[in-house]
């Protein structure tokens, strides 16, 4: 162990142990297909021997160290989500929240204009090639909200179930404080449920026509690009505030909530909403609705006027920049930090979005949501 006392640098020891372990990987990544398989245990051994033998301040030395930093925490993070709540559930599931939701968010008009020829939002490309679709028949599309100076750009499938007009009205229906965090919206066919991939909510089948799936992807947002903590690189699931509350409720929402910590705060959060937008609130349907109080209300008292509709936008995540659809080159970073040809960027509240944040998948927990 001296060479850990030689360098007396927590991180290293962190990365020998993972160097050393012989089981998966993180579990969350923004490499789509590859974060579930084991790493090569002879990389792992020869990045080992490079490292203790590296000088400490080389450019090298530390740019590695930043990579296992970034390794490390995602490592964390994809801890948090395998990890399954044990709390019962109060009712199996949150169909009976869905049409009072809808009800009282009423749509934002919107207009629509297309996208520059030949090109496609970085993040659409991904998501496209990543789900197994030709981008060529990705329909790309500015979308103008009459409370946004600036479009959100949406990417459908040509094949997918909900019409362009259908994800308009949907998610013109979520409050503007909850679209600001949300990048992209994407519709696909086939597969089954919805995701947020590092602020793009993406839609399959017809999961694009249920307005909780909505208002629970961009919750994801909210939680995943640190839209309460102020900060994208953390979460507030994990917060010690939020946790607090939870260990102080008997229950969570419903069986989905149970799948680990960040898909309840997501269900916990459609539970708020609706308790602030239906009259009668959520007590008004849910005898036993002090069993989630804790939960919803300190999401209500978090995320404030955010889960609120109304009010203007302050966008948080600016789109990823146009790359060509028909290139087979692979995409650079200046594809992520080049603005998307519309977006003045005059706000207040954007950040470096948590690209690697997704609720994909993880591994253990099969099914997207
Ligand atoms: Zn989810």
């Amino acid at each position: 162990m001296a060479y850990l006392q030689r360098y007396n640098q927590p991180l290293l020891a962190l990365m020998l142990l993972h160097c050393l372990a012989w089981g998966p990987g993180p579990t969350s990544g923004g490499s789509p297909g590859t974060h579930c398989r084991s790493g090569s245990l002879k990389v792992k051994l020869t990045l080992c021997i490079l490292l203790s033998f590296l000088p400490k301040n080389s450019p090298l030395f530390v740019t590695m160290m930043t990579q296992i930093k970034s390794i490390a925490i995602l490592a964390f993070a994809a801890a948090a989500m395998a990890q399954k709540l044990d709390k019962p559930a109060l009712t199996p599931d949150l169909d009976y929240l869905n049409q009072g939701n809808i009800d009282n968010h009423g749509p934002t008009q919107s207009t629509t204009a297309g996208y520059e020829a030949g090109q496609i939002p970085a993040d659409c490309k991904d998501r496209a090639q990543a789900e197994g679709h030709d981008p060529a028949d990705m329909e790309v599309t500015y979308v103008t909200y009459t409370d946004c100076a600036d479009p959100w750009v949406f990417c459908r499938h040509k094949d997918s179930v909900p019409s362009l007009v259908d994800l308009q009205d949907m998610f013109g229906r979520v409050p503007v404080g909850m679209r600001d965090y949300v990048k992209h919206v994407m519709s696909f066919p086939g597969g089954q449920g919805a995701y947020n991939y590092g602020g793009d909510i993406v839609f399959f089948d017809t999961a694009g026509l249920t307005f909780d799936v909505w208002l629970h992807e961009s919750a994801h947002s909210l939680d995943l690009q640190g839209a309460i903590t102020g900060d994208s690189a953390t979460t507030y699931s994990s917060t010690d505030n939020w946790v607090n509350n939870y260990n102080q409720d008997p229950n969570v929402a419903d069986n989905y909530a149970q799948s680990n910590m960040v898909e309840n705060f997501a269900q916990e959060t459609v539970v708020a909403i609706y308790d602030k937008a239906v009259p009668g609130g959520f007590g008004g349907v849910q005898p036993s609705y002090n069993n989630l109080f804790h939960q919803y209300a300190t999401v209500q008292g978090d995320a404030g006027a955010k889960i609120i509709t109304g009010g203007t936008c302050n966008r948080a995540l600016q789109p990823s920049g146009p790359v060509s659809i028909s290139s087979t080159a692979r995409r650079t970073t200046s594809a992520y930090e080049r603005p998307e040809h519309t977006f003045s960027q005059k706000y207040s509240n954007l950040r470096a979005p948590n690209l690697k944040a997704n609720t994909k998948d993880t591994c253990k927990i099969g099914h997207k949501h």
